[in-house]
């Protein structure tokens, strides 16, 4: 008897899976990496302007101004709105 069963084992061919792995990255205070905050404040720009950002097509950047709730620092976030 012959042995005709090797080498057929494995993954299917075809399978293909289109995942994709982003990372998000949630805004934190650059003094002491809080990503606690207070309510944003004052400024709150939009932009209407578009580009890539992490290889994501934006329309627009909102600017908002808002305060660590551990050390306060101010900071401003910056977000891409995806259309
Ligand atoms: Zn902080």
């Amino acid at each position: 008897m012959e042995e005709e069963n090797k080498a057929k084992r494995g993954r299917p061919k075809g399978s293909k899976s289109e995942s994709v792995v982003v990372e998000v990255m949630p805004a934190a205070c650059p003094k002491c990496g809080s990503t606690a905050r207070g309510v944003y404040t004052g400024t709150n720009r939009h932009f209407f302007t578009s580009g890539i950002h992490d290889g994501v097509e934006y329309t627009s950047i909102t600017w908002r101004r808002c305060q660590c709730a551990k050390c306060g620092q101010t900071r401003i976030e910056k977000t891409y709105n995806v259309a």
